[in-house]
């Protein structure tokens, strides 16, 4: 079967409102290292939403509202980019990643970075390029918790496959859907995380199926679906993995060692910089397959390499 992709627009160049809700588009056209952000604004208090997709947006609004809540979809530097600009809010983050919200080692382990060179890199970007810094006031949230905040309620879908916490954000009263990193890219699922999880991103995508919403929001790129191109988009989303599949064992009629696998760049297609960086997140993405098709005896591990059975 095929799914053919959707027509898919870019973001909208200024905030949309929902209601009390304002999709604020982020920079890059909501590409890394900006996302997409929500804030929710209630009069005498505000809530964001991962306030990463404009520095001088946050600033006017940390400058003109009292923002009291930040809500974080997981913990990648990409959707907390602006935190330090709300000092006094209670941060609100997965339970399952608590500690990636305070703890560089922690984040190693998640992403599964071992190498003491890519750890200082990282290290370094995360300070310098995202301003890396523990929120002083963070309360753990946990699938089915819900927030009020006036007339608004918040929540918490679990969603988990990206990173292990990973949340959607509710608003049943608006009919909206925050979607985060199930952002339904040309580019497909991302599950790059040592602390991934292909099957369970699957799961997730089949739960988000029959989701009862009118507008569903990404993170990144065109951001704003209305519900039939939610429901096509997400079909065209889950399809590349299977995509993904069907080339990585057209590669392995051969016998392949993953690092010759990483090499052709299966999943990304083309080769990004800096490349130890990439050669990371593919290597993690391309073993998650192999580990499902070893399982599943549709290939095996020879000598010579990884190699598809008969
Ligand atoms: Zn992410």
């Amino acid at each position: 079967m095929t799914t053919s992709a959707p027509p898919s627009r870019p973001a909208p160049a200024h905030p949309v409102t929902f209601g009390p809700i304002t999709f604020v588009p982020g920079r890059k056209g909501g590409r890394y290292p900006y996302c997409h952000s929500l804030v929710v604004d209630q009069g005498a208090e505000t809530w964001v939403v991962d306030p990463a997709a404009d520095r001088h947006y946050f600033r006017e609004l940390a400058r003109t509202r009292r923002v009291t809540g930040v809500f974080l979809s997981h913990f990648h530097e990409d959707h907390r980019k602006y935190i330090h600009l709300f000092p006094q809010a209670t941060f609100y983050g997965p339970l399952l990643e608590e500690e990636a919200f305070f703890s560089m080692d922690a984040i190693f382990r998640f992403m599964g970075i071992t190498d003491p060179v890519f750890q200082d890199y990282w290290r370094r970007t995360l300070i310098h390029d995202f301003l890396f810094r523990p929120p002083a006031n963070f309360t753990p949230y946990f699938p089915g918790q819900l927030f009020q905040l006036g007339e608004v309620t918040l929540e918490i879908i679990p969603a988990p496959g990206h990173t292990p916490g990973h949340s959607c954000f509710h608003f049943p009263a608006q009919q909206v859907l925050f979607l985060a990193d199930v952002d339904l890219t040309p580019f497909g699922p991302w599950y790059g995380d040592a602390a991934s999880d292909l099957t369970a991103f699957e799961a997730t995508l089949n739960d988000l199926r029959a989701f009862p919403a009118r507008t569903f929001l990404t993170a990144h790129e065109q951001g704003i679906f209305t519900e039939p191109e939610f429901r096509t988009g997400l079909a065209a989303f889950h399809q590349v993995v299977v995509q993904r599949e069907a080339r990585l064992l057209e590669a392995l009629t051969a016998p392949q060692s993953l690092a010759r696998l990483v090499a052709r760049r299966l999943i990304y297609g083309k080769v990004k910089q800096p490349r130890f960086v990439y050669d990371h997140m593919e290597g993690q993405m391309v073993a998650k397959h192999l580990d499902r098709l070893l399982g599943q005896g549709l290939i095996a591990r020879t000598p010579a390499g990884f190699q598809r059975l008969p």
